[in-house]
């Protein structure tokens, strides 16, 4: 032990270590640091690229000018030299612009955008007059002797410039082409849009009619999808996007947002001063619904909320708290299973703040009496993030949680989840069966559905026909039938898995059993030659028999069906950047029920805290698994009405792994501390 420091590290609930950001309000119990909340220069990761269709309005086939067209704004037919048409005026013959092919009757002759919308791209430099036909021919040909890109092609050649393919691939997505070159920013419209979101995504916006909510933005790049989509569901903009010269808007973008990013701060401060949000303050229900709607479009609120999200995204939040209070106003991110408190925004807006996530979640803004849930999504860094809404009123105002199901976030293998190898060999066998009832138990946020998916995701091939009944569904997983509980128009679990039964499926997952309906599904299933997955709420493996029982179902249909339940909990690693040896303390020991000599020649670890953890001093989690398999004998136990404690004893007997002594192979392995350990598992006196 000579190589261990023998001082003992503050404890990871030591009150003196210092929050790692500034504002930020450690959370009681006390947690060191602070995941990355609210570092102001906290890059958003909005970005660019994806093939999901278009869906913000009026982007695509822009109209050709109109008298409101924002200054600095040249119409693609301008660019091209095109005349733009006066609206109702027939448009004139342009000179310089030979059609390639003879005009369809009618039209006049003038190329406009929706003309060139998807024509190839010769045909499109043709229109405009930068090519002729038989330029574009020789390119063609040297294409297809040589190979590479018409555009770049013709640029080699000398016949086009860079600004000229530019324009031309824009319209030929539908968009209009926006010099920004010499563009004058206005502050008022830059502030439209975050910072954060205006770097990370490369977007400039150059026109803003607040009342219309209307945007007009250049943006670099024409497949940049996703952050119109952010713009529009995150702002709830109607957006107008042109294209642009990549560099020259990287330039305006970094010119113009250039003080460092906003932060949550600024928006708070922001907020603060706002006085047409401080009317609400103290109105509680009689709040009038007008003052309401504006406030909740108010676009710092939309800012703030915005901020959060994308923050919550990136620190890898699972939930996101907005608690109102009789003086206070409070915002907690809950990340690893821990929440923080983050900096707190005014009281007053608390009312702006649940409207607009309501008006996010098509929720009812005028209903404050009784709860509601919603769900919106968003792509956040090329991954679609679903969020699911729960508002709760509350004495003081709606109390409103967000749950963050960032389903690209989640390898869902097997093999990652923590499991030692001879669990994974059980648990292999188990999920292997071809009939008969698996259950995973835990409380909410243990990690029962990753492990219930990561076993159908290993599950999944062609010959096995896979089912699930899940309210939510969390992650999608190609080949596996999902269904979504929805209530309100009577798709509850009941129904879905009877009408699953008779969709042949090898393996069902039933998302949760929670009443005596789903838990005699369950069985029938099972006993019709079915795999059944499912989770319970119960703390330890031995209890789930129990609570079948209680449920209402015989003992002899639960001993007929059931091969084996694992319950489980997740606890949060050490860090591997700052972790460090150290000798616990005896009193320490003492919670694990250890005495010194227990520990003899055993390394303890602890996270230090470093910038990669927040200096939290742990990164990650990983799961703590205890299996309780059914034999004969166990079985026969379970007729004969065996107490919970009996099954326990009994299965320890077999072999049974308790959380608790998993818990303690984690710590010795160097995975996890002690007080993860005592704050996760029970007690084995218990
Ligand atoms: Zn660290």
């Amino acid at each position: 032990m000579s190589q261990v420091s023998s001082t003992n590290p503050p404890s990871p609930a030591d009150p003196n270590r210092k929050p790692a950001a500034p504002g930020v309000v450690p959370q009681k119990p006390a947690v060191p640091g602070h995941p990355a909340g609210l570092r102001p220069h906290a890059a958003v990761t909005v970005n660019a690229a994806g093939s999901a269709p278009l869906d913000v309005a009026p982007s695509a086939a822009p109209k050709p000018v109109t008298p409101g067209m924002p200054s600095g704004v040249k119409p693609l037919s301008a660019q091209i030299g095109m005349k733009p048409a006066a609206p109702g005026a027939p448009r004139p013959p342009v000179a310089g612009v030979k059609p390639m092919a003879p005009a369809a009757p009618g039209a006049g002759g003038t190329p406009v955008i929706d003309q060139l919308v998807g024509r190839q791209l010769g045909r499109i430099l043709n229109k405009m007059g930068k090519v002729t036909r038989e330029q574009y021919q020789e390119a063609l040909a040297f294409q297809k002797s040589k190979g590479g890109a018409l555009g770049r092609i013709l640029i080699d050649l000398g016949y086009i410039k860079d600004q000229d393919l530019n324009i031309a691939l824009a319209a030929q997505k539908g968009y209009e082409f926006f010099n920004v070159e010499g563009y004058k920013a206005d502050p008022k419209v830059l502030a439209a849009i975050p910072a954060q979101m205006a770097m990370a995504s490369k977007l400039l916006p150059i026109s803003f009619d607040a009342a219309a909510k209307k945007l007009t933005v250049v943006m670099a790049n024409h497949e940049n999808f996703r952050a119109l989509d952010d713009l529009k569901q995150l702002m709830g903009y109607t957006v107008i996007a042109k294209i642009g010269d990549p560099e020259a808007i990287e330039r305006l973008v970094a010119k113009n947002y250039n003080t460092a990013a906003e932060s949550l701060g600024d928006i708070l401060g922001e907020l603060s001063n706002d006085t047409s949000l401080k009317d609400l303050k103290g109105r509680g229900e009689s709040i009038d619904l007008d003052a309401l709607k504006d406030a909740a479009d108010s676009n710092p609120v939309r800012k703030l909320i915005n901020l959060v999200l994308l923050q919550a995204i990136k620190d890898k939040a699972s939930d996101i708290h907005f608690e109102p209070f009789e003086t206070e106003f409070k915002m907690r991110y809950r990340i690893d299973g821990v929440l923080y408190e983050m900096m707190p925004p005014p009281a007053h807006i608390a009312p702006a703040i649940s409207s607009r996530i309501k008006v996010m979640s098509n929720l009812d803004i005028a209903e404050r009496r009784v709860p509601q849930d919603g769900r919106i999504e968003l792509n956040v860094n090329n991954q679609p993030v679903d969020l699911r809404v729960s508002v709760l009123p509350t004495m003081f105002g709606e109390s409103v949680v967000m749950r963050v199901l960032d389903r690209g976030n989640v390898s869902l293998d097997l093999d990652k989840l923590g499991m030692r190898e001879e669990d994974l060999n059980t648990f292999r066998q188990l999920i292997k069966k071809p009939n008969g009832i698996v259950i995973v138990t835990g409380p909410t946020g243990s990690g029962k559905t990753t492990t219930l998916y990561s076993a159908l995701r290993e599950l999944n091939d062609i010959s096995t026909k896979l089912i699930t009944a899940e309210d939510p569904v969390e992650y999608d997983i190609d080949g596996i039938i999902q269904c979504q509980i929805k209530p309100e128009i009577e798709m509850t679990f009941g129904r879905i898995l009877r009408a699953m039964l008779r969709q042949d499926p090898d393996v069902v997952l039933v998302g949760e059993i929670r009443d005596k309906e789903t838990a005699e599904i369950a069985i029938q299933a099972s006993l019709t030659g079915h795999l059944v997955f499912s989770t319970l709420h119960t703390n330890d493996a031995p209890s789930a028999v129990a609570r079948l029982l209680d449920l209402g179902i015989e003992p002899f249909l639960v001993t007929a069906t059931l091969e084996g339940v694992c319950a489980q909990r997740l606890v949060r690693k050490i860090c591997l950047k700052c972790k460090e040896a150290y000798v616990p303390a005896e009193e320490q020991l003492m919670e694990l029920n250890l005495r010194l000599e227990d520990v003899a020649g055993r390394i303890f670890y602890y996270g230090k805290g470093c910038e990669a953890c927040n200096n939290t001093g742990y990164r990650g989690r990983q799961g703590l698994y205890e299996f309780m398999l059914l034999d004969d004998e166990m079985r026969d136990m379970i007729v004969q009405h065996a107490s919970t404690q009996q099954l326990r004893a009994e299965s320890k007997k077999r072999g049974m792994r308790t959380l608790r002594q998993a818990g303690l192979l984690a710590i010795f392995d160097g995975v996890t501390t002690i007080e993860e350990v005592v704050k996760e598992t029970l007690s084995e006196d218990d």
